[in-house]
């Protein structure tokens, strides 16, 4: 199928009301322009360096998604460029960013990345550790923090529904307390394999990548 079909197909199984965040990793610039000229102006970059590289060749109107794990030294290339930071799951990286965005007078809007199926390989917070990090994030002065963001298990489709349903739980408990630089507006969870169980579960916004563009070839420069 075509990109376009393909956006099709997707636009008219979610919700009007979900964000469809278009992953271009890996994707060519004229790839990325088929998408926008339909309308899409959400796109996920899991990486810092390609993401610049995209950004300064593309129009200024597309909101950029950092999806992908992000290293501390990097973060002083993102800042102004990134509409949505989905991966913040340390205090470190918190602190950095903080620090960064302060030097430029800016706030950088993030959503916190748990980790719901405890895999080691994995990024993401555990969730008995959520309070440590929201204590820090009550101290910042820019740092907003939108949202949480998963990435769950493969999984059959109970297993699926079982986690994603975790994390709205959480999202719902931390939407009840009032806390500083914190509320909860933003759910992202839900990727090619999984997004029908994650719209199903209660998230707002789905990054779909392969069902967009077609498979990946991770050795093609983007
Ligand atoms: C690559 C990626 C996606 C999209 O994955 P697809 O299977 O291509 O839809 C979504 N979220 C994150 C964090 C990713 O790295």
């Amino acid at each position: 199928m075509s990109i376009l079909k393909n956006i099709n197909k997707i636009l008219g199984e979610i919700p009007e009301e979900i964000k469809l965040v278009a992953v271009s990793k890996t994707r060519s610039i004229e790839e990325i322009k088929e998408v926008y000229d339909f309308g899409i102006r959400d796109f996920g970059e899991n990486k810092v360096q390609e993401m610049i590289l995209k950004e300064e060749k593309l129009n200024k109107d597309i909101k950029w998604h950092l999806i992908g794990h992000l290293q501390r030294n990097k973060v002083k290339y993102i800042v102004g460029k990134v509409y949505l930071i989905h991966s913040l799951d340390n205090i470190n990286l918190l602190r950095e960013i903080e620090k960064e965005y302060k030097k430029q007078n800016l706030t950088a809007n993030s959503l916190i990345e748990i980790n719901i199926g405890r895999e080691e390989s994995k990024t993401g917070i555990l969730a008995e550790n959520l309070d440590e990090l929201i204590f820090e994030i009550e101290k910042c002065e820019n740092v907003k923090i939108l949202g949480l963001m998963a990435i769950i298990p493969r999984g059959d489709e109970i297993a699926c529904l079982n986690y994603f349903k975790k994390v709205k739980e959480l999202y719902d408990r931390l939407s009840k307390i009032k806390y500083k630089n914190i509320s909860m507006k933003i759910l992202s969870m839900g990727m090619t394999s999984d997004y029908k169980y994650a719209v199903r579960e209660g998230s707002n916004m789905v990054r779909i990548g392969e069902g967009i563009f077609g498979k990946r070839n991770y050795n093609r420069e983007g």
